[in-house]
C-alpha cells in the first residue's frame, strides 16, 4: 500500500500550518486551533465572489468571540438562533439592524427579547409563529423559510425539518401583510456542504415562483431572497471552489430575476471557518480484536461526544493527518469515551501509517466549524473541547 494521501498544501498554505503548528506544539491534546487569517481569506473570497449579496454569518457555526470580532469588522451582518447567541453579538457593539433572528423555532419570550433588543428581521415557517411575531415584534419584517430538496447531495442536510411548501410560503406571507408585518422575503438553505450547485437552481426557481404569485395574486413585491449556507469546505470528498459556486449561482439568479435582482442575503458558516481549524489529537491506544484482524482499532483521546459529532453516519469525512511516515494499513477510527457510538470512522476506509504509536499526534484538518460547540460538557468526565485562536497580527 502507499503512504497516506493527504497533503497539507491541499488545504492549509505553509504560512498557516507553520503558524497553526506553533501553537499546537505547546498545549496538551485534544484542542482545536483556529488561524483567523484564513477567515479572513475566505471572507474576502466570499464577498469578490458575490459582490451583490450581503452576508450573514452562521453564528452557530463558530461563536469564538475572536471571530466574530473579525467578521464585525469586516462589515458582516449575523443569523442568530437564540438569545444567547444574540448577546454575545450584541456584546461587541453589533447593532441590532444586522441581525436576523433566523430560527424558526422560538419561544413567545424569546422573540420578545429579540424586538426589545431592536431586531427587526425574522425567519418564519409556520402560522402559529408567525402569529407570535405579529404580537411580539408588531412591523418586524418577515421572510419564510422553504423547503429544499438536495439532501441527497449535501453531507450534513438542513432540510425536512426547516421551512415549508410553496402554497404555504404564499399563505404565510399573505398573512403576514394582514397582520401588519412587513413580508419581505424567502429563505432557503439547500444543505449544509452542497455538493451539488444544481440545488441552488431548484430553489431558486421555487423562490419565483413565490415572487411571481404573491406580486400579480396578492399585489405583494417581495425584497429580498435570503440563500442560506451550504458553501463547502475541503473535506476528503472534493468540491468546486467557490468562484464556481457563484458563478452558476450567478447565473441562476439572472436567470430567474434578470438584472434586477432582490436584495441577496448569504449566510455562510462552514465555508468561512472550516478550513481555518484543526483539531489535534493523540492516539490513546491502537489494539487488534484478534490475531488475524486484518485492521487495527485506532483510539484516539478524541470523539464524537468532545466535538466530531458530525461524523454521525460518517458524513463529514475530515482529512485526518501524522507526521509518522511509512506502509499504511485501514484503521477503524474511534474515541475515548465508554459509548460503542463513540465510533468516528469504520465503513469509511481510513489509512493510517503502520509505524503510529500511542502518543503520536493525529490531526484533523478542516475542523473550524461544528466542533468545539458540539462538545459535550462533562461526558466521562471529559471537558468540552478547547480553542485556540490565532488573531491577525
Ligand atoms: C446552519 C445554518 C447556516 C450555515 O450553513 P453552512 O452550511 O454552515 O454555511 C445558515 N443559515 C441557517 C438558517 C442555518 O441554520
Amino acid at each position: 500500500m502507499q503512504s497516506q494521501n493527504v497533503e497539507i498544501n491541499d488545504y492549509y498554505s505553509t504560512d498557516s500550518f507553520t503558524r497553526i503548528k506553533a501553537l499546537a506544539d505547546q498545549h496538551e491534546t485534544p484542542f482545536v486551533v483556529i488561524d483567523t487569517h484564513i477567515i479572513n481569506q475566505h471572507y474576502s473570497s466570499l464577498v469578490e465572489n458575490f459582490p451583490y449579496a450581503r452576508i450573514y454569518y452562521a453564528v452557530k457555526a463558530n461563536p469564538a468571540i475572536e471571530i466574530l470580532s473579525l467578521l464585525r469588522d469586516r462589515g458582516a451582518s449575523f443569523d442568530i438562533a437564540s438569545t444567547y447567541e444574540l448577546d454575545k453579538v450584541l456584546s461587541l457593539g453589533i447593532e441590532p439592524s444586522r441581525c436576523s433572528y433566523g430560527n424558526t423555532i422560538k419561544k413567545r419570550k424569546d422573540i420578545l427579547y429579540f424586538y426589545d433588543k431592536g431586531v427587526r428581521l425574522f425567519a418564519t415557517d409556520a402560522e402559529s409563529d408567525l402569529r407570535n411575531i405579529a404580537e411580539l415584534a408588531p412591523g418586524a419584517k418577515i421572510y419564510v423559510r422553504i423547503l429544499t430538496e438536495g439532501s441527497h447531495t449535501a453531507d450534513w442536510p438542513l432540510s425536512r425539518k426547516f421551512g415549508c411548501q410553496i402554497d404555504m410560503a404564499v399563505d404565510l406571507l399573505v398573512l403576514a401583510k394582514e397582520l401588519g408585518l412587513e413580508p419581505y422575503g424567502l429563505s432557503f438553505h439547500v444543505g449544509s456542504q452542497q455538493r451539488d450547485i444544481g440545488a441552488w437552481d431548484a430553489a431558486i426557481g421555487k423562490v419565483k415562483i413565490i415572487f411571481d404569485r404573491l406580486r400579480e395574486e396578492n399585489d405583494i413585491q417581495l425584497k429580498m431572497l435570503n440563500m442560506g449556507g451550504g458553501f463547502p469546505a475541503n473535506y476528503i470528498s472534493r468540491t468546486n471552489d467557490i468562484a464556481t459556486y457563484a458563478t452558476e449561482i450567478t447565473h441562476f439568479l439572472k436567470e430567474d430575476f434578470g438584472d434586477e435582482l432582490p436584495e441577496i442575503i448569504l449566510e455562510p458558516g462552514r465555508s468561512l471557518c472550516s478550513n481555518a481549524g484543526i483539531l489535534v489529537s493523540e492516539v490513546v491506544l491502537i489494539s487488534r480484536k484478534s490475531h488475524t484482524s486484518l485492521h487495527r482499532w485506532v483510539y484516539t483521546d478524541v470523539g464524537k461526544f468532545s466535538g466530531l459529532i458530525e461524523t454521525l453516519g460518517e458524513a463529514i469525512k475530515y482529512p485526518i493527518y501524522t507526521e509518522i511516515q511509512g506502509e499504511v494499513e485501514e484503521a477503524v477510527i474511534a474515541g475515548p469515551t465508554c459509548d460503542s457510538a463513540d465510533i468516528m470512522y469504520e465503513d469509511s476506509k481510513y489509512e493510517l501509517p503502520l509505524a503510529l504509536k500511542t502518543g503520536n499526534r493525529l490531526y484533523w484538518f478542516s475542523t473550524g466549524a461544528y466542533t468545539t460547540t458540539y462538545s459535550a460538557i462533562e461526558f466521562n468526565g471529559f471537558p468540552p473541547l478547547k480553542q485556540y485562536i490565532i488573531t491577525q497580527a
